[in-house]
């Protein structure tokens, strides 16, 4: 973690520390290697810069002495340049060796005693090697001439929590506190420093702005649990509790406390139940159902996270207006019923053979059968297909947990019941555009989002066909994109939709793999860079800035970039949450470890190495040393899925690990940027473009560099086709 700012010429009249230029730290050994490659000099400044890219290049493969070697190398050709000290300082600092980080950054405050930057990562560096007495008088010194310089407010703070100075550590995190890529430690710290206090009611309103801060910080969320259980505030323990095993289903200690908690529950826990899920149907349109020439999709309904039927055994369904129960094959008429009327389907074993089993509103039994069956609304225009997969019949269609269009197909699935919604593709395409991407957001970007969301469908259905074994074309989850049926819609999203109508994102004529994500953290990443993703051409990492910085390959660049809030199109604001742009998580050594164990069976974890870094600033491969094993972490969601409580909302992330006074690992911090993965199109930075004034074609070709925008006339297709 390091103070990012950039500092005025006045303060240059602080006292400036002698330098000493030539002699490296004596810790540090120059490799042979590095030694060598400087032997035939050619001119200084070509070979001062290709050392340093050989550190980097050595650095974003995790081989953090031979990236040191080459700074090394580079410090000595240059011996007024603080930059090798930087680079080499930060390369430490991720190998989890701090002591020899205070060496390499008091060598660049040394050279540059003016830079701030690098006096604050001293400090912090201090820290993490639990030397509080040394880390306090340099951020004393920050805090002089920049009183509000918040890693120095932060980084002080933590030293007189250290010290056992709680009161002091208040004043200064209360200083810090605000809005910031650090809001959220700096209110978990401010947590800390009250309890230290023994003031449990401050060090809950503490946790609690953390949390809000960033819904991930699950540290936070598992210490307010355990303060609301103290005050016999069980219900609100519950609710922490049960989020932090939400996003950590496998935490032992989570189940355990969530069991002590529930039998002293107050009354029932609320229902997770989104809010707005009641509404009224009046806003709700008619649109006609299947018009000629649009591809009809099959949308898997209430599906898991990774996109498969969800066990089930019975669902309730009706319609806003009459509808009709048919054999979904030979389309052959079984019943007909009336508006409102809840029907009920449960699979029922009879005679070691499942069948499907429907009976009416009034309970009865109608029908049993075990071929699939077709619910459509007697008015295709109009009707809307209600759906509670809950199994309750009570209420109206209105009040229903999903509205469709189209219709609905339920079958036997594996024991379960498998609901599939039949409609067209534009239909489909309103229902993803406000579940993806906030309605309220800048009309050109939503029309991206409407463009892109169309693409990836009918890629899915025509070219991957991923959910062929489960027999529909997209699940309604985020493994392919999130689909709300009508309740979604809006005038906004209808407008949206019908302004793009039948427009896709093409490749050679042919419908592009439009991935996105939420927020890139301000430059995509290649595909090719992520484990098993393949070689998509126009995956390409994109700076998503109006004024891209250097590259940040660069163990200091990265640093510097990922600890501020720089300028991107996807930074935080009206339409943008802070903690998605950047993000920072503290999870304790012990945790970390005994989570990587229960899952890689490593033993106690000794370390954690880089082995891939993208150019991107990407993590795509580390490497987990435990005491028993050594285990190779590189698929994407694997990588996030580390730390101790649930997971890193991206693979761009540094991370330091922190000792605590026997010399010996005590935690460690993410710092991070984005959300998602990352690759093509960054719905963060399609609010921010469309803001800047770029239209819909602008952004998405951006974000797809090589492809083209296609609308593909409907109707002239229906009449060309038999
Ligand atoms: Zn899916
Ligand atoms: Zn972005």
């Amino acid at each position: 973690m390091f103070c990012l700012f950039t500092l005025g010429l006045g303060s240059a009249a602080r006292t400036a520390a002698p330098s000493q230029p030539g002699s490296p730290p004596s810790q540090v050994t120059v490799s042979t290697a590095a030694a060598a490659s400087l032997q035939p000099r050619t001119e200084p400044d070509a070979d001062f810069e290709r050392l340093l890219r050989q550190g980097h290049a050595a650095y974003s493969r995790g081989e953090y002495a031979q990236a040191a070697a080459h700074y090394e190398a580079a410090a000595r050709s240059n011996p007024a340049s603080a930059r090798p000290w930087l680079e080499g300082a930060a390369v430490w600092d991720e190998a989890g060796e701090p002591k020899k980080a205070v060496l390499w950054y008091r060598r660049a405050v040394q050279l540059d005693p003016v830079d701030d930057e690098a006096l604050c990562a001293l400090g912090w560096a201090q820290l993490r090697a639990h030397d509080l007495a040394e880390a306090a008088p340099n951020f004393r010194r920050i805090l002089q001439h920049d009183p509000d310089q918040r890693w120095a407010l932060l980084g002080l703070a933590r030293a007189e929590l250290a010290a056992a100075q709680p009161q002091q550590a208040v004043a200064l995190l209360t200083r810090a506190a605000g809005a910031s890529p650090s809001a959220n430690i700096v209110a978990l710290f401010l947590g800390r420093a009250y309890e230290a206090l023994a003031d449990q009611a401050n060090a809950i309103a503490a946790y609690r702005q953390g949390v809000s801060a960033d819904s991930y910080l699950l540290e936070a969320r598992q210490t307010l649990g355990r303060l609301y259980l103290r005050a016999r505030r069980y219900n609100e323990a519950f609710r922490q509790f049960a989020k932090v095993l939400e996003a950590d289903p496998r935490n032992p200690d989570m189940a355990a406390l969530l069991a002590k908690a529930q039998p002293l529950l107050v009354r029932a826990p609320t229902s997770d139940r989104p809010e707005g899920l009641h509404g009224p149907i009046s806003e709700v349109a008619s649109s006609p159902a299947f018009p000629a020439g649009i591809p009809v999709l099959r949308v898997g309904i209430g599906t898991t996270p990774l996109g498969r039927p969800r066990a089930r055994q019975s669902t309730a369904f009706s319609s806003t207006t009459d509808f009709i129960i048919s054999d979904a094959k030979t389309g052959k008429r079984i019943a007909a019923a009336k508006a409102d009327d809840f029907w009920k389907v449960r699979i029922k074993r009879v005679k070691k053979r499942l069948s499907l089993e429907l009976s009416d509103g009034s309970g009865r039994l109608r029908i049993m059968r075990s071929d699939p069956f077709l619910i459509s609304p007697g008015s295709r225009s109009q009707g809307l297909i209600a759906l509670n997969l809950s199994g309750t019949v009570q209420g109206t269609a209105a009040t229903a947990e999903k509205l469709l269009r189209g219709e609905v197909e339920i079958s036997l699935w594996h024991r379960t019941l498998r609901v599939v919604n039949r409609l067209d593709l534009e239909n489909y395409t309103q229902g993803v555009v406000s579940a993806e991407m906030p309605i309220r957001s800048p009309l050109e970007a939503l029309k991206a989002q409407a463009v892109v969301a169309r693409t990836h469908a009918l890629f899915i259905k025509t070219v991957t066909r991923r959910h062929r074994k489960q027999g529909y074309d997209v699940c309604d989850e985020q493994h392919c994109q999130v689909y709300a049926g009508a309740r979604a819609e809006s005038p906004r999203s209808r407008s949206v939709v019908e302004a793009t109508r039948g427009i896709v994102v093409t490749y050679r004529g042919r419908p592009a793999h439009a991935i996105y994500s939420s927020n890139c953290g301000g430059h995509t990443q290649n595909g090719r860079d992520v484990t098993g993703w393949g070689n998509v051409p126009y995956w390409t990492a994109v700076a998503d800035s109006p004024a891209p910085e250097a590259p940040l390959d660069a163990p200091w660049a990265l640093h510097r970039w990922l600890t501020t809030s720089p300028q991107a199109y996807c930074q935080p604001s009206n339409f943008v949450h802070p903690s998605h742009f950047r993000w920072t998580r503290v999870v304790s050594w012990a945790e970390l470890s005994r989570r990587v164990d229960r899952r890689y069976h490593t033993g106690r974890l000794k370390r954690l190495r880089t082995l891939r870094r993208a150019r991107s600033g990407n993590i795509n491969a580390l490497l987990l040393e435990g005491t028993r094993r050594r285990v190779k972490v590189d698929s994407e969601m694997a990588i996030r899925d580390l730390p101790g409580l649930g997971s890193l909302r991206s693979t761009l992330f540094l991370f330091t690990p922190e000792l605590g006074p026997d010399g010996k690992p005590e935690a460690v911090v993410f710092t991070g940027g984005g959300w998602g993965h990352g690759v093509g199109l960054c719905q963060s930075g399609a609010m921010g473009r469309a803001d800047a004034g770029q239209d819909f074609p602008q952004i998405i070709l951006s974000y797809y560099p090589g492809t083209a925008l296609q609308r593909t006339d409907y109707a002239a297709d229906a009449g060309a086709s038999p």
